[in-house]
């Protein structure tokens, strides 16, 4: 059995993390599904899903790490080319990622204590983003 849903979410812009992990589980609650996979997207090229501990001091330290890596103000080929800001943006959720599997067992998260699912906003401005939540499952 399959099942697919979505969650939508209003972002802040760049740096903006949002816990979405109660959402997720009452999607994996309505699925009926109690033994699977689960997978979650994000849909578009700047933005990324992860796990981490939903707390300020990370959500700091991971804006502050990702700008170390892919500064704002270094100079992109993507910027270059289409006249926008956003080339680090980019970059930055290719490499944080689009998506995460998580396994379902006994119809819930396999999830530790301290770690929630995020999705990181990486554009420059807000965005209304969409998580696509597909279960791959046993009821
Ligand atoms: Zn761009």
């Amino acid at each position: 059995m399959v099942a697919t849903d979505s969650i939508g979410v209003q972002t802040r812009g760049e740096g903006d993390v949002q816990d979405v992990t109660a959402a997720v589980q009452a999607i994996v609650s309505a699925s009926g599904i109690r033994d699977g996979l689960l997978c979650v997207f994000v849909v578009g090229s700047t933005a990324a899903v992860g796990t981490i501990e939903f707390e300020p001091g990370l959500v700091t330290d991971m804006a502050e790490a990702l700008e170390r890596l892919l500064p704002r103000d270094a100079v992109y080929a993507h910027e270059e080319r289409w006249k926008d800001d956003n080339g680090h943006s980019h970059l930055r959720a290719t490499l944080l990622g689009p998506s995460l599997v998580v396994p379902v067992v006994e119809g819930k998260l396999t999830l530790g204590q301290w770690q929630q699912i995020v999705l990181l906003e990486q554009d420059t401005q807000p965005r209304e983003r969409r998580l696509i939540v597909q279960i791959s499952g046993e009821d």
